[in-house]
């Protein structure tokens, strides 16, 4: 079981973040070819990340689930407990480049909803480039590695944040973009593009707030009666 661990540790890092879809892509050949179970529940895949969790938290490292509703999916991210918007993604990039990472997510992040239209990121950003200004390829390609590595997301014509800033970025997002980031008052997770109260409009994942409208049916912020409709998810998950 060690060597599958450490085959799926090496895939996460690899692709940064991966859907259920992707796990049982990864994990099911990687299981068969050492002779252990394949792992047939969610809560089993989770059991085994856990695990691995406990040897790489001393690494700097985690993995991370987390619901994504641009995509309405669940994610597992690879992160780096450490990141900063500095520090991310920045092997082999010039100070220019990072610059360009840091004021696009700022950018993003500063948004209401958190996505700008695509040409909003190669405009406007305000860079103040020590040598000669990143040319637009430049910034097309490292807005493509940024997107694979999960720090972005693609939708529509628009950029959002992806889910490994959400996840690595969590704490400088809400404590620099405290007016449209912020945790969910029931789980302390951050919540973005989730449910709203109709009063008060404050955020909630749609989740937390189905449990907590199973015991009660005021909002836990403001107190007025919920009334914003509940869409039922596709999947049968949790
Ligand atoms: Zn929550
Ligand atoms: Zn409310």
């Amino acid at each position: 079981m060690e060597v599958v661990k450490r085959g799926f540790l090496r895939a996460c890092k690899n692709h940064s973040y991966l859907s259920y879809e992707l796990i049982d892509k990864i994990l099911g050949p990687l299981c068969a070819r050492h002779k252990v179970p394949i792992p047939s529940s969610k809560e089993a895949i989770k059991a085994i990340v856990s695990e691995i969790n406990d040897t790489i938290s001393d690494l700097g490292q985690s993995l991370v689930f987390i619901k994504y509703p641009i995509k309405s999916e669940e994610y597992l991210v690879y992160a780096k407990t450490d990141a900063t918007p500095d520090n991310v993604a920045n092997t082999g990039l010039s100070p220019d480049d990072c610059q360009y990472f840091s004021k696009l997510l700022d950018k993003i992040a500063s948004e209401e909803d958190c996505h700008i239209p695509w040409n909003a990121a190669y405009n406007e950003l305000g860079l103040q480039s020590t040598s000669k200004p990143l040319k637009k390829s430049r910034m097309q390609e490292l807005l493509q590695i940024w997107t694979q590595m999960g720090y972005f997301m693609e939708l529509d014509e628009r950029i959002y944040l992806g889910p490994r800033s959400l996840v690595e970025l969590s704490f400088y997002l809400a404590s620099n973009h405290g007016e449209h980031i912020k945790n969910c008052m029931l789980c302390k997770c951050l919540v973005l593009w989730d449910i709203r109260c109709g009063s008060c409009n404050i955020q909630f994942h749609r989740e937390c707030i189905s449990t907590y409208l199973q015991r009660r049916d005021i909002c836990p912020s403001c107190g007025n009666l919920w009334t914003t409709p509940l869409r039922r998810s596709t999947s049968q998950s949790s």
